[in-house]
């Protein structure tokens, strides 16, 4: 059994058949075999060397604000970071950086650079979740995103080993960080801000709080169902193609920003991803763009509409 196999290396607590739709803001899914939340660094090490070993599934959790779990018994292992989640400050000469642990919340960082009067994390401000899940999807708004704060990550590598890299040293794109895609753990990481006056960091903070006027409030949701298209919206393409209000069970598309997928109750994790189809097949068909998902599916095997949009002749933009 894979548990008792995890019990002999880790220091954490195993949890077995653990429901999935409380890990995450969407808030649908099944159960995972097993459910790990480590507060040590070898123990996170110690499950990738297991799993390029016994090659079992292996999904990491950050705050899952971008998650759609699947339905059913998940196999494999669903690995949190929540309880690594420190934060170390350092000041230079014209910067302040802060080694911070992947994870620790990110609006608690956006919080404190505010507190401390650093200017550079102001967009983050509303983007629920953790420093490392923010990391691992390049997570951003208004043309700003966390990549471009980093000076150094460490990784827990395929294999269990630990990597330090500089900048330089790492890519990264909208919404898309390789060494994550590449099945790398975010284990740390620096940020660098710059010592601003707190009046000028209150003006962006209200100037991107402002911007989320637009969203969803209250809703279970994952965020951006769908990643923008070169110099398009998807959102508005969503809008104009008349998917706002289209459903599956609980799953709908929602009336005020169509790139949000609300869980209206009881929505299971083939509802959301059935509406995530139609709404690509109905824009693709109406504008030959394939919507690229922004959101994470955990757990759905060959069913993750990552590999279905490879199937498409139409763009798949990033
Ligand atoms: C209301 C709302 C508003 C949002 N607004 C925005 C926005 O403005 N901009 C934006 O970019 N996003 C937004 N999001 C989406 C989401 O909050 C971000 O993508 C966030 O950064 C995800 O972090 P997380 O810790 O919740 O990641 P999770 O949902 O836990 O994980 C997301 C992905 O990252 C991987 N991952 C998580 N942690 C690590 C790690 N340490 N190492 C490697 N891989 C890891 C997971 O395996 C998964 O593939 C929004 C979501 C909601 C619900």
């Amino acid at each position: 059994m894979l548990a008792d196999e995890l019990e002999k290396v880790l220091h954490c607590e195993i949890k077995r058949e653990a429901p999935l739709s409380p890990l995450s803001t969407l808030g649908v899914g099944g159960r995972v075999e097993c459910f790990l939340e480590p507060s040590r660094m070898e123990d996170f090490q110690a499950v990738f060397a297991l799993r390029s070993r016994e090659g079992f599934p292996l999904y990491i959790l950050g705050g899952g604000s971008n998650a759609v779990f699947g339905d059913g018994l998940v196999p494999g292992v669903l690995l949190s970071t929540r309880r690594w989640n420190s934060s170390s400050w350092r000041e230079a000469e014209d910067t302040v950086s802060v080694e911070v642990q992947a994870g620790h919340p990110l609006s608690s960082l956006v919080d404190e650079a505010a507190r401390r009067g650093l200017g550079g994390l102001e967009f983050a401000i509303g983007i629920p979740g953790t420093v490392g899940g923010a990391v691992a999807g390049n997570a951003g708004a208004g043309g700003r995103s966390v990549g471009d704060l980093l000076t150094e990550v460490v990784t827990v590598e395929p294999e269990g080993a630990l990597r330090r890299r500089g900048r330089g040293e790492f890519i990264y794109a909208y919404r898309s960080f390789p060494l994550a895609e590449e099945g790398r753990l975010f284990l740390s990481c620096t940020v660098a801000l710059r010592p601003c006056p707190r009046e000028a960091v209150e003006a962006e903070l209200g100037r991107f709080r402002s911007a989320r006027g637009i969203q969803p409030r209250g809703e279970r949701s994952a965020g951006c169902t769908f990643k923008n298209p070169a110099g398009k919206s998807a959102g508005q393409l969503l809008d104009e193609c008349g998917c706002k209000g289209m459903s599956v069970g609980d799953a709908v598309v929602s009336e005020r920003h169509a790139n949000f997928i609300l869980n209206r109750g009881r929505a299971s994790g083939a509802d959301i991803v059935s509406l995530i189809k139609a709404c690509q097949e109905r824009v693709f068909e109406r504008t030959k763009v394939w919507l690229e998902p922004e959101v994470k599916f955990l757990g759905f095997g060959r069913d993750a509409p990552v590999e279905f949009a490879r199937e498409k002749d139409g763009p798949c933009a990033s």
